[in-house]
């Protein structure tokens, strides 16, 4: 059995920081990180899987913005200055970003394991769900074995869990779906931000902050706030 590790999940960048900060100053701190099983802990191991079997869905979302350009202007900050000049340049653009992204992947996988070459298909929408169907067979090793497995998840990683979150939130994006995100009105137990929101069919409570990342099951968040209340009667009280 290996040794666990710390999850390279983006719940444990506190962790990691107070870490940091500590071999760099000697200042102690009382964080504590979630351990991998033995690399990424269940819950990003989980999202992981998740995310790669929402991903056939979603570009066929994106493929259908391409044929009937219903989507409205961007209003975001990213991208915005980038004007397609040809309907459906947009959609184009990220389905080449993610179909390549997940072939290479997989080709990657295939040279580490020693495994046959891909055969490749003359049509995109058979190489993608190819490459998802043989991504989510190796998943498991991915997220244990991949040698760029334990780095820090953040957009640019080459973390296996990171890079399917990654094409997840930019296909979740450009089909408007982040939108369907429920707030939560508790500030983040970690960060003590207002930044939890709950994302359609997402099992978990996700803390938005970048910097934090903190994933909690609704019985967590229910906790959360009875010992939140609890601490503020005590304030008001005293
Ligand atoms: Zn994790
Ligand atoms: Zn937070």
């Amino acid at each position: 059995m290996p040794t666990p590790t710390p999850c390279p999940g983006t719940h444990n960048n506190a962790w990691r920081a107070a870490e940091a900060e500590r071999q760099a100053t000697g200042i102690d701190h009382d964080l504590k990180p979630v351990w991998g099983q033995p690399v990424h802990c269940p819950r990003c191991a989980d999202r992981a899987r998740s995310q790669l079997a929402d991903l056939p869905e979603l570009l066929a979302a994106i493929w259908l913005e391409a044929l009937h350009g219903t989507r409205p202007k961007t209003t975001g900050t990213i991208g915005r200055s980038t004007t397609p000049s040809w309907p459906g340049q947009a959609a184009r653009m990220i389905t080449d970003h993610i179909i390549g992204g997940l072939i290479d992947f997989e080709d990657d996988i295939r040279d580490l394991r020693g495994l046959r070459p891909r055969v490749h298909h003359g049509q995109e929408g058979t190489n993608a769900d190819r490459a998802i169907t043989f991504l989510t067979a190796h998943l498991s090793w991915a997220l244990e074995c991949h040698p760029m497995a334990g780095e820090p998840h953040d957009r640019l990683s080459a973390n296996p869990a990171a890079q399917i979150h990654h094409w997840h939130a930019a296909a979740q994006r450009f089909t408007r779906r982040d939108i369907r995100m429920d707030r939560y009105g508790m500030p983040c137990p970690r960060c003590e931000l207002l930044s939890l929101y709950r994302t359609d069919g997402d099992d978990y409570i996700e803390c938005r902050n970048l910097e934090c990342g903190q994933l909690l099951t609704p019985g967590e968040y229910e906790e959360h706030c009875r010992a939140f209340a609890k601490e503020r009667v005590h304030q008001t009280a005293a």
